[in-house]
C-alpha cells in the first residue's frame, strides 16, 4: 500500500485553537497546497459512485449572545439568521443517520441538502444552539472529545445530562472529536516517536473516545472529526478497523457519495467572518450566489474558473476557449484580471483555448477578468466579454 507521507494539513497555512484559548495563526507556504482530490487512496477504500446528490456539511464550535464574535466563537443572533436562511432556502436539512445511510447507498438524497456539525461540546451548544435548532427543527451532530465531556473545567462544557436531553429530543446525534483534542503539535510528536507509539497514541484517541460515548450515551458513534482538521494516512485504516465510516476535515467543500470517507470536506463557519457560510450556501448549479458577482449563464464561451463560482485555490488557471470563435485572430486576445490589468496569457493554436496562471495569489474575494480579440483582418475588438469568480478565503486556513 502506498500512501502519501504529507497531506493538506501539513501543508496548508492553518488557524486551530484549542477549545479554552484563542486562536493561533501559524504560516505555512501558500502555494505548497494538495487539494483533497489528488490524495490516492487504496482500493479497499473506494467509494460508491457519484449520484450527483452533494451535501453540504457546516462546522460550528461555540455560541454566544453578547460576547464579541471570535473565528471560533459566533453570536447566537448571527447562528440564528443563519439557520433561517437555510430554512428559507428550502434545502433540507438532513441528520447523520440519513447522511451515513446515502453514504452507504442505502438511501437516496435530493440534489442538494445542509448537514449541521459542532465540535467540541461547549455548554453553549446547550444554551444558545439548541433553542434555535430545536425551534427550526434542524437536526445537528455533535462532535464530543471525551475530557470535555461533563468537564468542570471553566465550567463551559455541556454535562451529561445536556447531551442526553438534547439526544433524547431525536434532533442531536452524536460522533467523536478524539479523547484529548490534541493540537497538531502533539500529533506529530507522537508520529516522530515511530510506528508503535503512534498506533498506541492514535488507538486511544480514536478508539477511546468512541468507546466512551456509545457506553456513555447507548448510540452508536461512526463517524469522527478531526481536531483542526488534521490528520495522517495512518489514521485512515485504524479508523475502518474501528468502525468509523464517515471521518470529517475542515476542509471546505460540498460531499458527494463518492468522496473518500476518510477526508470529507466541511464548511467550517467562522464567527467573524462570512465567506465559510456564503461558500456553503453555493450550490453548484448556482441557485444561489454571493452577491456581486455575475450569474453563472450569460457568456457565449466557455470559461474557468466558471462565473458565479466559488473555488478555494488563490492561484487558479483562469482560462477560457474560443475553438468557437470564427476567424479569431490569435495574436489579438488580451486577458485582464482585476488587481493584476493586462496578464500574459496563452493561446493554445490547436484548442484556442486562452489561459493564464496566476503568478501570486488573488486577495480578493471577488475576481473579474475580461477578455478582447479580434477576428482577423478586422481592426476593431469585438464585443468584451467579462466574468467574476469568487475566492473561498476561509478555504486557505485551517480551523479547528
Ligand atoms: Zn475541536
Amino acid at each position: 500500500m502506498k500512501l502519501p507521507t504529507l497531506i493538506l494539513s501539513l501543508t496548508t497555512p492553518f488557524l486551530w485553537a484549542e477549545p479554552e484559548v484563542d486562536v493561533i495563526e501559524i504560516d505555512a507556504t501558500e502555494t505548497d497546497v494538495t487539494e483533497v482530490d489528488d490524495i490516492d487512496l487504496e482500493p479497499q477504500f473506494e467509494e460508491l459512485e457519484d449520484d450527483g446528490s452533494r451535501v453540504s456539511v457546516l462546522g460550528y464550535h461555540e455560541f454566544h449572545a453578547s460576547k464579541p464574535l471570535t473565528q471560533m466563537r459566533i453570536q447566537t443572533k448571527k447562528f440564528r439568521t443563519q439557520m433561517r436562511e437555510i430554512k428559507a432556502s428550502g434545502i433540507p436539512v438532513i441528520d447523520m443517520e440519513k447522511f451515513v445511510q446515502w453514504r452507504k447507498g442505502e438511501a437516496e438524497l435530493p440534489p442538494k441538502s445542509f448537514l449541521i456539525t459542532i465540535d467540541d461540546g461547549w455548554k453553549s451548544v446547550y444554551t444558545e444552539a439548541y433553542p434555535v435548532l430545536k425551534e427550526l427543527e434542524l437536526p445537528f451532530t455533535v462532535f464530543l472529545y471525551k475530557n470535555y465531556v461533563g468537564s468542570s473545567r471553566g465550567g463551559r462544557a455541556m454535562s451529561f445530562a445536556m447531551i442526553n436531553e438534547m439526544l433524547e429530543s431525536g434532533l442531536c446525534t452524536i460522533g467523536s472529536h478524539s479523547v484529548s483534542h490534541p493540537f497538531p503539535g502533539t500529533v506529530k510528536k507522537n508520529l516522530k516517536a515511530g510506528p508503535e507509539i503512534y498506533d498506541a497514541f492514535l488507538q486511544k484517541e480514536l478508539g477511546e473516545s468512541k468507546t466512551f460515548l456509545e457506553d456513555n450515551f447507548a448510540k452508536p458513534v461512526t463517524t469522527y472529526a478531526y481536531p483542526g482538521g488534521f490528520h495522517t494516512p495512518e489514521m485512515f485504516p485504524l479508523a475502518d478497523e474501528l468502525g468509523y465510516d464517515n471521518l470529517f476535515t475542515v476542509k471546505p467543500g460540498k460531499v458527494s457519495r463518492a468522496s473518500p470517507r476518510h477526508i470529507l470536506p466541511r464548511y467550517i463557519v467562522l464567527g467573524n467572518s462570512n465567506g465559510a457560510f456564503k461558500s456553503a450556501m453555493v450550490f453548484r448549479s448556482g441557485a444561489s450566489l454571493a452577491g456581486g458577482i455575475t450569474a453563472p449563464v450569460a457568456l457565449p464561451y466557455p470559461v474557468n474558473p466558471q462565473a458565479g463560482h466559488i473555488i478555494s485555490s488563490r492561484l487558479p488557471v483562469i482560462s477560457a476557449e474560443l475553438s468557437q470563435v470564427d476567424g479569431l485572430d490569435l495574436d489579438s486576445v488580451v486577458m485582464r484580471v482585476g488587481g493584476f490589468g493586462k496578464v500574459p496569457c496563452k493561446v493554445n493554436p490547436e484548442t484556442k483555448e486562452v489561459s493564464w496562471t496566476a503568478n501570486r495569489p488573488l486577495r480578493q474575494p471577488i475576481c473579474e477578468v475580461s477578455l478582447q480579440w479580434k477576428l482577423k483582418g478586422k481592426e476593431s475588438y469585438e464585443p468584451i466579454m467579462s466574468w467574476s469568480f469568487g475566492i473561498d478565503r476561509v478555504s486557505n486556513y485551517q480551523s479547528q
